[in-house]
């Protein structure tokens, strides 16, 4: 085993030209080149694909790569050959030499890596050609595929399991996507079910800043943002594509070059925009996620969320597109109940499978919590991605200002008792006169001035009970209901609370209202 990565690391230096592996891929190629089932979980750009292909020339025998991506094979296939390695690709690309090649080098046994396109799998021709190859090792590139609730699913990938069984050598799967279902999910199909080693490794970007900040004044917040970052390439991302062409407007006004980009655009116009991206310096894109894939530009210094991202899978994919080159990149994610009534609505209302739905639920949570995150919001978000850094980032907004917390059990359990006793019927506006003791027309007519809830939350403004009910619902404490429109219904998670088992902190900052909050610091 030493010897084995004493000389995994030689070819790091003479095959690949790099001094060092990147964080995790050092362990990921010790635990592949020793035969072991191996899943590994690395965001995009990570470097997953040195993990397999170094493997593959310390293994004895042929790797056989299976991805769905085929401009992606075919380069990887011409920079391995480049640096001299025995590599090649069976795919609908080839041209009839290129496939005979191949076929002249897997037979004589003068391959290392073979790409294969998952559709080659259904054909028993490459069964049996496999067969006789002296496969070693099976890697699978965005092995996510596998799964059927995904946006990529690709049935061939299922034939994958047959294949490791019938040729009966260890599989290493690589994907970005890391919520536990998808596991689950890959580790059934990709191995049997069986236990292959889990590596999660590389998610910290380190250089792109962490904020989110309560919807204020959204516009006045993004064109805030945006005006310290003048000059400097960023994307606003909007919940709706209305939004991208409003707000851009708005950035144009105010001096900058902004763009909007979304999917009802026509196709020319938003080649046009992306182009322009690419080459221009200090544009700003106004975006709905339509515009995401293509964006490959490695010095975006910023990007802002106008709207909560609907998971936290999203959010980290979208912030994720600043600072590619290492450098500085400064981020900023607004929110608010209307983004939770929005999220929690798409998913109720989409046509996903009730498994599906629930786990949608748990993402925007993970979201939620990151939003309304008491400490350093890297350790949230990387405790999501199962990551546990050692101390605090010093490079998110709480813990460049840590912020005061305080009891706040006793609030939110008159909230719940609001909530309760007018039968889970009402939203927070309704829940929050009440509180407060507000005689208006509907507590009237409904007789909630009668109840003993009527005025028991005179201690704080209004919009300090709407910080309390936006972090009761990013807790998940409180949740809207579906069914009828606003009406907030209290979660199971919030029972041990109203018995008094349970106390809950919330954030004094985020509770200041609006005056207080401009005030600058002495
Ligand atoms: P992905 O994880 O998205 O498949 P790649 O394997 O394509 O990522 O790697 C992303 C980039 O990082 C490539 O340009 C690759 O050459 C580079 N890279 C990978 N490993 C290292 C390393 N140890 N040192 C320096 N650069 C590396
Ligand atoms: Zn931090």
């Amino acid at each position: 085993m030493p010897r084995d990565l004493a000389s995994a690391e030689a070819l790091l230096r003479d095959v690949f030209g790099f001094e060092s592996f990147r964080p995790g891929q050092g362990e990921i190629v010790d635990a592949v080149t020793q035969g072991r089932d191996v899943l590994a979980i690395m965001p995009t750009g990570g470097g997953k694909s040195l993990c397999f292909q170094l493997p593959a020339l310390v293994r004895p025998g042929l790797t056989v790569v299976i991805s769905p991506l085929i401009a992606l094979m075919r380069d990887q296939v011409r920079a391995l050959r480049e640096a001299g390695v025995a590599a090649g690709a069976l795919t609908s690309g080839n041209t009839q030499d290129e496939t005979d090649a191949v076929f002249d080098a897997l037979h004589s046994g003068d391959l290392k890596l073979l790409y294969l396109a998952p559709e080659r799998l259904a054909s028993g021709g490459t069964a049996r050609l496999l067969a006789e190859a002296g496969v070693s090792l099976i890697a699978v590139d965005e092995a996510h595929c596998v799964s059927q609730w995904g946006h990529d699913f690709r049935p061939d990938y299922l034939r994958i399991g047959a294949l490791r069984r019938d040729l009966d050598v260890p599989v290493a799967a690589f994907t970005a996507t890391a919520d536990e279902e998808t596991r689950e999910e890959i580790v059934a199909r990709l191995f049997g079910g069986g236990t292959p080693d889990v590596f999660l490794r590389g998610f910290d970007r380190p250089n792109i800043h962490l904020a989110f900040s309560p919807k204020d004044n959204p516009r006045k917040q993004i064109l805030g943002f945006a005006d310290a970052r003048r000059g400097q390439p960023g994307i606003v991302y909007c919940g709706t594509r209305a939004k991208t062409e409003t707000l851009a407007q708005a950035l144009s006004q105010d001096g900058h070059v902004a763009l909007a980009y979304h999917g009802g655009m026509d196709p020319e116009r938003r080649r046009d925009v992306e182009a322009r991206f690419a080459v221009e310096d200090g544009l700003i894109v106004v975006a709905t996620v339509a515009f995401g894939m293509g964006v490959d530009k490695p010095d975006i210094r910023w990007v802002a969320h106008a709207d909560l991202p609907k998971s936290i899978e999203a959010y980290y994919q979208e912030i994720g597109r600043s600072g590619r080159d290492g450098g500085p990149a400064e981020t900023l994610t607004l929110y608010g109940p209307d983004d939770i009534r929005l999220r929690r609505s798409q998913i109720d209302e989409g046509l996903a499978p009730p498994e599906r739905r629930i786990a949608d639920h748990g993402r925007l949570n993970a979201l939620l919590g990151l939003a309304e995150a008491q400490g350093c919001r890297r350790r949230v978000l990387l405790g999501y991605f199962g990551e546990s850094p050692a101390a605090d980032c010093g490079h998110c907004d709480l813990c460049d200002a840590p912020p005061e917390t305080f009891d706040g059990t006793e609030a939110v359990r008159k909230a719940l008792s609001a909530a309760l006793r007018t039968g889970e019927n009402f939203g927070a506006g309704h829940l929050i006169d009440i509180l407060r003791g507000q005689a208006t027309e509907k507590v009237k007519a409904r007789g909630h001035d009668g109840l003993p809830t009527f005025g028991v939350g005179q201690d704080l403004s209004q919009s300090q009970w709407q910080a309390v009910f936006r972090q009761m619902m990013g807790f998940d404490l409180m949740r809207p209901d579906p069914e009828r429109h606003g009406a907030l219904v209290m979660t199971d998670r919030a029972l041990p609370i109203l018995k008094g088992e349970e106390s809950v902190r919330l954030r004094r900052d985020v509770m200041a209202p609006r005056a207080n909050r401009a005030t600058p610091k002495a």
